[in-house]
């Protein structure tokens, strides 16, 4: 997902749930080493190519990563670098050609000492019962914003950086985050979930995006 200050928030949306999804992260950054962490910087060449709307890429179902080593390190790191690069707070190894069950986050790119989540093999255990509109991005799908209605919170397990298990109960930006990129994990994209077709084709035409590479799961 392209980073907040992109995000247009719509009226239904609640800010202390946002404020508290920040609260949330920095909480569930105390207890992560930086082993992952690069600098948040804008890379003069990105070290991934991130892949757009229409490549198949981003249709094919990522696979479990069985041992979390120093190779899956290095992948997260050259993930964030290209995140970064790209004004990202979100990005999943599908989009950069790995098909992979890993994700990267950032919820707060402008602050150097916060690090980044990393989540591996993740697995939504439940959703809560309240549903949510918010209007997403995609850095695969550049320039493209549409609102698309989820769950507001979510409980997931994963495995961090060093193979530890962690259970988060996320809300606000942060749900919504880690279900737009675990979405990236089964192939699914956000422009997938849209239900005003008007807008959809006008968001995509406008981008030179083509309407037949859309998926609807509705
Ligand atoms: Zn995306």
């Amino acid at each position: 997902m392209p980073r907040a200050g992109r995000l247009r928030i719509t009226p239904t949306y609640d800010l202390d749930s946002l404020a508290r999804s920040f609260a949330q992260m920095a909480r569930s950054a105390e207890h992560s080493t930086r082993t992952v962490q690069v600098p948040k910087e804008s890379l003069d060449q990105s070290p991934l190519t991130i892949r757009t709307l229409g490549n198949q890429d981003l249709r094919q179902s990522a696979k479990r990563i069985s041992k979390v080593d120093e190779a899956v390190r290095e992948l997260a790191r050259d993930m964030l670098r290209s995140m970064y690069s790209s004004a990202g707070i979100g990005l999943a190894a599908p989009q950069v050609g790995v098909h992979k069950q890993l994700l990267v986050i950032d919820l707060d790119p402008d602050n150097a000492a916060a690090p980044p989540m990393v989540l591996i093999n993740p697995e939504i255990r439940s959703f809560g019962s309240a549903i949510e509109t918010y209007e997403e991005g995609c850095l695969s799908i550049p320039g493209v914003y549409l609102n698309v209605v989820r769950p507001s919170v979510v409980e997931v397990t994963y495995r961090d950086e060093l193979g530890r298990p962690q259970r988060i109960k996320a809300d606000g930006l942060l749900s919504r985050c880690i279900q737009h990129e675990m979405d990236h994990l089964n192939g699914v994209l956000f422009v997938d979930r849209v239900t005003d077709e008007l807008s959809l084709n006008a968001g995509l035409q406008d981008k030179g995006f083509n309407r037949s590479d859309v998926h609807a799961i509705r």
